[in-house]
């Protein structure tokens, strides 16, 4: 039987058009403003013009920003239930409008109309319906944080209504407003969603729309009224964008690219797993950031595999976008379209064997057929770029471990696929790979009440779940913090001659790999009090000192792999071993600080151990409950080694309060104690030492913060970086770590109170100490 096409009428489109007379300006404080420059938004299945839109210059982000600035006061003190309201008003006014949403969408980007139909706008509807939710909840459940502020949103083509709900939806029920910049070939939903918010009550100026291309939201970066910034495109722009907000404060989330794996187990369904194929890959024409695109096959089933799949191909049905029984539908653009068929001859001249189906393209527009690539070598260009096309790369393992290895070889870290009939396989599998969602025996699921984003290249930060929520909130006892007091600096030329005792320490070595060590470099530097008098030397660190001791913590594997209930034990022990020589540890405070509190700090020292110690198996993530039949566990996993930079205040306890909650967490830890008071961080190796805490879990490196900041934050090895610094520390930390990207926490040289538990014990700094995966399990009936 074959399929006659049932084309899905677009008059409604075409008639929301003519209204504005297929022109338009940028959406700010309410209403449509005319831009002064325009470009042309084209539909990608037939090349036909569609609208003309503003192209945003600096004073137009301006505009919005001040207009966004404006209402955010208002729209924040409107409380949780007012917000909750409107986010409900605003689902009701998708629902009543998702086939307009669902036609345009498919004009403007060239998707089918049954995946918009089907997927994007109810998705959507769901994101707002969720964080209604949210912002109810916000009083009770979320109780110690408030609204960033104004939050600037850059959003790609490939989902333009899905992506801009999973931005806005958030944004705006944490009490925070919004400026978005839309993607320059898919402006349009957002306008008609932005006019239509408007129809349905928005306040004007909490969501503010301005269209454009690349420079518009490079301006809208570096705007300087902007609290943070939202990004989901190219691994590429969001390094730009980490760049440009480095040391700004401007918090930041990057949801990136991906070569995602899609693994078949020789037990796996495979008919089920070749269905799986088309929705990992063929789905959106393969313009997915977490499409499964490297498709790894057990060897005994591969040809079998391969022979289905081909198969399956010759039935999928490429056209036009509004063409309900149609699969595929026109590349977003002729750039695009250039790009795939370039990177499928490469991967060609590389190697690769190529099958394309014969099945009949429209014979103009954009399309490009589905594509299957197999003989790929793991280093070929095919094997590790992102296409964002529909092709498929395909590759053999034999056993388990080579297909975790395999999966694994990749700078990115978005999600997988794994397919098997044997649960005990799938769930051994799902925690050993790298990603930030993994599905089992399905794909490509998504839902507002699951964390979705990515580990290593892929970028940071979640959207969708608790875990999302929190990316639009700030710590209200954060928020409150002081740039630190600029502390007096003791200099040599003070140290006043001293003939009554000797007050030079033996010099305390480095800590690397559970054994002390000698600087690399022979030099040691000298630690005095305030008043100048000479209180210990410890050694100078040096760039290689860091890279032995990254070496160290990447050889402590073990430790992410240790049961909570273990890494609990030894934090008490810590605690235990500390307590023992308390008043050692406050002698030692109160002779390089100067402070009369140095006892209670080594108490808040072994509280802060024992809280931790309680900690450890009890921050233990969630169950959540997408609306179709499964579960997702959303799995708090370690960073990995995470480098550290301490404060110079409260030289125990600021650096007990950072290391605790990372190793807790079953991080290892590179860390830099104090620079100016740093022997209570070497007294502790002996704490280190007896209490069974494995070689290489914390590795201490003394010496001047910012050269060993600098070899941190720019080591590929290191997953994650803490900077407890100057506010110079902390934009360098920025800077300097886009390579691969690390997770970043800075204080921007504010100061934190380390003897308060909520700024700075607890959840506050657990959340930082984990990534979350989100495993999507089939679960009930
Ligand atoms: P894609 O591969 O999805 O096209 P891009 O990263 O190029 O990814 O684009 C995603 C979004 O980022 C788009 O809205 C685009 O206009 C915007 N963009 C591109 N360059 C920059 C930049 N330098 N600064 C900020 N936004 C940018």
């Amino acid at each position: 039987m074959d399929y006659g096409p049932a084309p899905e009428s677009d008059a409604e489109v075409r008639a929301w058009l003519a209204t504005h007379k297929s022109s338009f300006g940028h959406f700010i404080g309410g209403k449509f403003v005319p831009g002064a420059k325009h470009f042309d938004s084209t539909e990608p299945a037939t090349g036909k013009f569609l609208a003309r839109v503003a192209e945003g210059s600096n004073k137009d982000i301006d505009a919005a920003v001040s207009a966004a600035r404006r209402a955010q006061g208002p729209w924040e003190k409107l409380g949780g239930h007012g917000r909750a309201r409107h986010l409900y008003a605003l689902a009701r006014m998708l629902q009543r409008h998702a086939r307009l949403f669902a036609v345009l969408e498919s004009l403007d980007n060239g998707k089918p109309i049954r995946e918009t139909r089907d997927l994007d706008v109810p998705l959507a509807v769901r994101h707002f319906y969720h964080h209604a939710g949210w912002a109810q909840l916000q009083d009770s459940e979320l109780a110690a944080y408030k609204a960033i502020g104004v939050v600037g949103q850059i959003i790609p083509w490939n989902f333009p209504l899905l992506m801009l709900a999973w931005k806005v939806a958030p944004a705006l029920a944490a009490g925070n407003t919004v400026v978005l910049k839309p993607a320059e070939f898919t402006p349009l939903t957002a306008l008609l969603f932005a006019e239509l918010a408007h129809k349905a009550g928005l306040p004007p100026g909490v969501l503010n729309v301005v269209t454009g291309e690349g420079a518009t939201g490079a301006a809208l970066v570096e705007h300087a009224g902007v609290d943070k910034i939202a990004f989901t495109g190219s691994t590429e722009v969001g390094r730009l964008i980490r760049k440009a907000t480095a040391g700004t404060g401007k918090s930041l989330t990057l949801e990136l690219g991906g070569k995602s794996p899609f693994i078949v187990f020789d037990d796996a369904d495979l008919d089920g797993a070749v269905e799986g194929v088309v929705d990992a890959i063929w789905f959106n024409q393969g313009q997915v950031c977490c499409a499964g695109s490297r498709l790894l096959v057990q060897e005994g089933v591969a040809t079998e595999f391969i022979k289905r799949l081909k198969r399956r191909m010759g039935k999928l049905r490429v056209g036009h976008p509004l063409d309900k029984s149609i699969d595929m539908g026109a590349i977003i653009d002729p750039i695009q379209l250039k790009r795939i068929g370039m990177l499928v001859d490469k991967g060609v001249a590389e190697g690769a064997e190529k099958f394309q189906p014969e099945i009949t393209l429209p014979a103009t527009g954009c399309f490009f057929p589905p594509t299957l690539l197999t003989n790929v070598e793991t280093s070929s260009t095919v094997a590790t770029e992102e296409i964002f096309g529909p092709v498929l790369v395909s590759m053999t393992f034999r056993t388990p471990d080579e297909a975790v290895m395999l999966a694994n070889n990749s700078r990115y870290g978005l999600s997988a696929s794994v397919w098997s009939e044997t649960i005990g396989l799938a769930l051994d599998i799902a925690p050993k790979l790298q990603c930030g969602v993994v599905w089992v025996n399905a794909t490509n699921l998504f839902d507002a009440a699951v964390g979705f984003g990515g580990y290593r290249e892929s970028g940071f930060g979640r959207e969708g779940g608790r875990e999302g929520i929190y990316e639009y909130l700030k710590l209200k006892a954060w928020a409150a913090r002081k740039p630190k007091a600029v502390q007096r600096i003791a200099i040599e030329a003070e140290v006043k001659p001293n003939f009554d005792e000797p007050s030079v320490d033996r010099t305390a070595k480095l800590f690397i790999g559970g054994k002390q060590a000698r600087p690399d470099g022979n030099y040691s530097r000298t630690i005095l009090s305030p008043s100048g008098k000479i209180v210990g030397e410890v050694g100078e660190g040096n760039r290689k000192d860091i890279r032995n001791a990254v070496a160290a913590a990447r050889a402590a594997e073990g430790w992410s792999k240790a049961t909570a209930h273990n890494r609990a034990q030894i934090l008490y022990y810590m605690a235990e071993n500390l307590s023992a020589r308390a008043d050692e540890f406050a002698s030692r405070i109160k002779a390089m600080t100067g402070v009369s509190k140095a006892k209670s700090e080594v108490k808040a020292s072994i509280l802060r151990l024992f809280s931790y110690g309680a900690w450890a198996d009890k921050y233990d993530g969630a169950v959540h409950s997408p609306p179709l039949r499964g579960v997702a566990l959303a799995m708090n996993e370690p960073l990995g080694v995470v480098g550290m930079i301490c404060p110079d205040e409260a030289p125990l306890l600021g650096f007990i309060s950072l290391v605790a909650p990372l190793i807790a967490m079953g991080n290892r830890a590179v860390v830099v104690p104090s620079e100016r008071h740093p022997l209570a961080a070497t007294d502790f190796y002996q704490v280190l030492e007896t209490s069974d805490v494995p070689a290489g879990v914390i590795n201490i490196v003394t010496g001047g913060r910012d050269t060993l900041l600098k070899t941190l934050a720019e080591h590929d090895d290191v997953d994650g970086l803490w900077v407890f610094g100057s506010k110079e520390n902390s934009a360098s930390a920025e800077k300097l770590s886009t390579g691969n990207l690390k997770r970043t926490l800075v204080d921007h040289g504010l100061a934190t109170d380390w003897f308060d538990s909520a700024s700075s014990e607890g959840p506050v700094l657990l959340r930082h100490a984990v990534q979350v995966k989100n495993i999507w399990i089939p679960y009930g009936e």
